[in-house]
């Protein structure tokens, strides 16, 4: 089975005298556009650079597009269900709190404050479900024709807390299509879906800041010490701000948390004098994030408190590995959303999740990665990229961890295989012209829902984001510098 291929949405290579020309204004209004992050190289809160981006926007199967689309609220209220279902977090998380300290110490922060009695009932939870398309077809030639060049797509993971891009997801669609029009091809346009992240996640927090309805409240940005993805974060607070000028926006620490808030006598979240209405998470989402106790007291504190969370506890433990993979297991996903069709439209969208637990699957499973490790993904408890192991690291790992207890903290994941779309990456310092290569995508869909443990009031499919990286790249963060921006050209097969 080799892997598929799709073509470029406009013939390639481009001539040389054109191709740098295009890049050269491309690059402009990347930086006047916010198609930026700030340099770890060379930091300083004076400038920022031109994120990676792909010049061209990378084929992607209309059907395939609009079928992830669709399915969004389901997923949304999957995730809202399984995080409201403490049996199932506690029971399913089990094995896997006894080694990984990380989602031991979320975890008890959720049963001390469930002991305590939740304040605020409602949470926000703003999603996005990764997806990769399949070409590997499984099924025989006859079978599969119609399929061709690719199967379907497969879901890689779901975030629930700091899913970012809302604002370089629709950013990237835009300055596609100003090269287009820069190369002549205006035309092609059409074929770029609209897109409206950025406008849909804002009104989430807008929507959950009314819902706390404390007039003169505010909303707390939790933000990681340098924060690199400068422009997606504060695209949020400029467009939160013009429409709702009456919102005012901090952006704190964890640890400035644990420093500048206090829980008043009706567990409100005070900050300068000031109730938080709603907490909204990008930063707390790995070890790293909790350098010393002072940041899991504030991580608690705000749990406690009144304010909506994006995520609340419950939400980033229901977005843990551990838990995509039990949805997997054959009757989970009817529990949840019902015997009927719905359940079978969410299976096809998993690919192999295996647990690693120590029973006789787990064992399977270990075997099984061990006689094929390049079939596989390796995945412990964590989130932000650069986590997973690949190829021959997961034999070393899974020799080295067979019989500890340690395996039951991790996840098999069959290797999603993309199609390969030729392609030019335009990145800060990079080569002008760059050369062809061969490229992959990874799709992200938003979801915003807002609701309680009863009830929903909100639940919906915002917009969209596309990451891609060199083919041979295991993986593609953006802020990583593995990944470049890029958005989907529909392509009708
Ligand atoms: P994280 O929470 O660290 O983002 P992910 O599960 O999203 O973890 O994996 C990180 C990256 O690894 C993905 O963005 C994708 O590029 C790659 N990856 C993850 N799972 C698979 C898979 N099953 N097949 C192919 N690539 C994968
Ligand atoms: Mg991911």
């Amino acid at each position: 089975m080799s892997q598929a291929r799709f073509t470029s949405c406009i013939p390639l290579p481009l001539e040389q005298k054109t191709l740098v020309g295009v890049i050269e204004k491309a690059k402009d209004w990347a930086l006047m556009h916010g198609v930026g992050m700030r340099d770890k190289k060379n930091f300083t809160k004076d400038a920022i650079q031109i994120a990676p981006f792909v010049l061209l926007p990378s084929p992607f199967p209309r059907t395939e597009f609009n079928k992830a689309v669709e399915l969004q609220q389901v997923l949304n209220k999957l995730m809202h269900k399984v995080a409201h279902d403490d049996d199932f977090l506690e029971h399913t998380l089990q094995n896997a709190l006894q080694v990984d300290e990380f989602t031991a110490k979320l975890f008890e922060i959720w049963v001390k404050v469930r002991k305590e009695g939740i304040a605020q009932p409602v949470s926000l939870g703003m999603l996005r479900s990764d997806i990769m398309l399949e070409s590997r077809c499984p099924h025989t030639e006859n079978q599969c024709a119609k399929h061709t060049p690719y199967c379907s797509w497969k879901q890689v993971e779901i975030n629930s807390i700091a899913s970012g891009f809302g604002h370089l997801g629709p950013v990237s669609r835009e300055i596609q299509s100003y090269i287009l029009r820069q190369l002549g091809c205006g035309h092609l346009i059409k074929n770029m879906p609209e897109n409206k992240a950025l406008s849909g996640l804002c009104s989430g927090i807008i929507e959950a800041y009314d819902l706390f309805g404390v007039p003169g409240s505010v909303a707390l940005f939790v933000v990681e010490e340098v924060s690199y993805n400068i422009c997606d974060q504060r695209f949020h607070e400029f467009e939160i701000s013009e429409r709702r000028p009456d919102i005012i926006i901090y952006r704190k620490t964890l640890n400035e948390i644990f420093e500048e808030t206090a829980l008043n006598d009706k567990k409100q979240l005070m900050l300068d004098d000031k109730v938080v209405a709603v907490v909204y998470y990008r930063s707390g989402y790995e070890p790293a994030q909790y350098p010393s106790q002072k940041e899991w007291d504030a991580r608690l504190r705000v749990e406690r408190s009144t304010a909506i969370k994006c995520p609340s506890i419950h939400y980033q433990l229901a977005g843990t590995k551990k838990v995509q993979q039990a949805l997997a297991a054959p009757g989970a996903l009817e529990q949840f959303l019902g015997a009927g069709a719905i359940s079978g439209r969410v299976r096809d969208i998993f690919t192999g999740l295996y647990s690693l637990d120590f029973d006789d699957s787990g064992e399977r499973a270990v075997e099984m990665a061990l006689a094929d490790a390049e079939r596989f993904v390796l995945k412990p408890q964590r989130e932000g990229g650069g986590n997973n192991l690949y190829g021959a690291d997961i034999r070393e790992a899974l020799l080295k961890m067979r019989h500890s207890r340690e395996r039951a903290a991790y996840i098999l994941m069959e290797r999603i295989s993309p199609p390969l779309v030729p392609g030019y990456v335009v990145r800060p310092g990079g080569a002008v012209p760059p050369p062809v290569t061969d490229l992959v995508s990874e799709l992200g869909i938003f979801g915003v829902i807002i609701g309680s443990k009863d009830k929903i009031y909100s639940n919906r499919q915002v917009g969209h984001m596309l990451r891609t990286k060199l083919a041979d790249a295991n993986e593609g963060g953006v802020a990583a510098g593995l990944g470049a921006l890029d958005s989907p050209y529909l392509l009708d097969l």
